[in-house]
């Protein structure tokens, strides 16, 4: 049995390609299959949002490590990232204030540069902004957001460079095993073998999981961005992106005088899609009207913005909004990456890092994996984070 690669990776997304690049960077010899082109999945239809606020140690963590690369990105990759440092708002009603102050206690801890505002400091950051009935406002001056197709594209320039192969329109059919391990994978260009196999497939991935006998709890659902165009002489370029956890919207802006907003309610997730190369890819007027309404009480100089083409993406949401980052039990050289549940752009570069150490067994990455692991399901330990049952991707 010939062996194609050291490592085959399933998926052109940001985590497929992120690895790629720190697999092919530590001398292993990697294959990258895509099945349509780079970021064909969700990565291309990320809203690209950089934060830090996250609720628990490990995830906060790994935004901050991610977000060193972000900033820095053309040095430390090369090439364009698209990454823009709007500032990132995140904001509470009272009830959460606490919980709110808790987690930033927990992130300065980590070393995240965030801070706490009151409604006259946060006239300072954003006066655009109607911030009158939040309880709680974090700040963190170093976030802002990158554009998904530009870092997939620049990960996988640079893996190639350092020696791996990408092969774009190559679908992998299945993942091949014997006795207990993967061997590689059959596409429809043949079969391909490798001992480690790395399945970043995103909405796709469970299916193929799922043909080895294994059904692993990752949902591709819906996920509706509204585009509104400012209006004309308003001075809203540039203005922060503000995650409003009073109304459960969010809202970014973009160039172009464009503002983006979607929603953070975790019932979005009930929206599931069976087939994700079909699914209802328009924008309703329904969902466009509801964030016209919760952008205008936030920024109200956007009362007289028009609305433009939004677009719709696919989530893959695990029960605890966290990804599945680890071995599958049963599969030697399996490696599952996949379920980011809405929030797993940001992290690229370090999941990255942390494929590269479980396909070859190393641990560079101060990144411990194991939380992720898929047997917490079974074990009932999930990872929740500090805002509870409701905090939803905020993980
Ligand atoms: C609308 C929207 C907004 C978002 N906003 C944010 C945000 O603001 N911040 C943030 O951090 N995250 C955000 N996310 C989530 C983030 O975009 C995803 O978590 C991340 O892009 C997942 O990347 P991935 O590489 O794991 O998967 P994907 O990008 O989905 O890549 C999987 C790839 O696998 C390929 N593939 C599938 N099956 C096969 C096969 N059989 N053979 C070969 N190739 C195959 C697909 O074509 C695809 O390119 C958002 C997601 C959406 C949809």
């Amino acid at each position: 049995m010939a062996k194609t690669a050291d490592v085959i990776i399933i998926g052109g997304g940001i985590s497929g390609c992120s690895a790629a690049y720190q697999l092919a960077r530590r001398g292993a010899r990697v294959c990258l299959l895509e099945k349509s082109h780079l970021a064909a999945g969700s990565t291309g239809r990320t809203v690209g949002i950089i934060r830090q606020h996250y609720s628990n140690e490990v995830t906060a963590r790994m935004a901050l490590r991610s977000l060193r690369v972000w900033q820095d990105f053309e040095q430390v990759i090369g090439g364009d990232a698209g990454f823009v440092n709007s500032g990132v708002i995140f904001a509470v009603g009272p009830h959460e204030r606490e919980k709110m102050a808790a987690n930033v206690a927990m992130q300065r801890g980590v070393g995240i540069r965030v801070e706490l505002l009151d409604i006259e400091s946060l006239r300072e950051v954003a006066p655009e902004l109607n911030g009158a009935d939040f309880g709680g406002i974090a700040y963190e001056p170093e976030g802002g957001y990158a554009d998904g197709a530009l870092a997939a594209a620049a990960f996988a320039r640079r893996a190639t460079d350092e020696g791996a192969e990408i092969r774009q329109g190559i679908t992998v059919r299945r993942i091949l095993t014997e006795q207990g391990r993967a061997i590689g994978v059959e596409t429809e260009d043949g079969t391909m073998h490798a001992p480690v196999v790395i399945n970043a497939a995103g909405p796709w991935a469970a299916q193929l999981t799922a043909q080895l006998g294994t059904q692993t709890p990752a949902q591709a659902s819906r996920h509706q961005v509204a585009v509104f165009q400012q209006p004309p002489g308003s001075a809203l370029a540039g203005h922060p992106f503000v995650a409003d956890f009073v109304h459960h919207f969010y809202t970014r802006g973009e160039t172009g005088a464009l503002t983006l907003a979607g929603s953070l309610d975790p019932r979005e997730a009930e929206d599931v899609v069976g087939d994700p190369d079909h699914y209802n890819e328009s924008v309703s007027m329904d969902f466009n009207a509801e964030m016209a309404d919760l952008t205008v009480a936030r920024l109200p100089a956007m009362a007289e913005a028009h609305v433009g083409k939004g677009w719709v993406g696919l989530y893959t949401v695990t029960p605890d909004w966290h990804p599945i980052i680890g071995p599958l039990p049963g599969t030697e050289g399996l490696i599952l990456a996949y379920g980011f549940s809405g929030s797993g752009f940001k992290m690229g570069p370090v999941v990255g890092e942390m494929l590269a150490d479980l396909a070859l067994g190393e641990r560079q990455c101060p990144i411990d994996p194991a939380p992720f692991r898929l047997q917490r399901f079974a074990e009932g330990e999930l990872f929740r984070g500090g805002y509870g049952e409701g905090g939803g991707l905020i993980g």
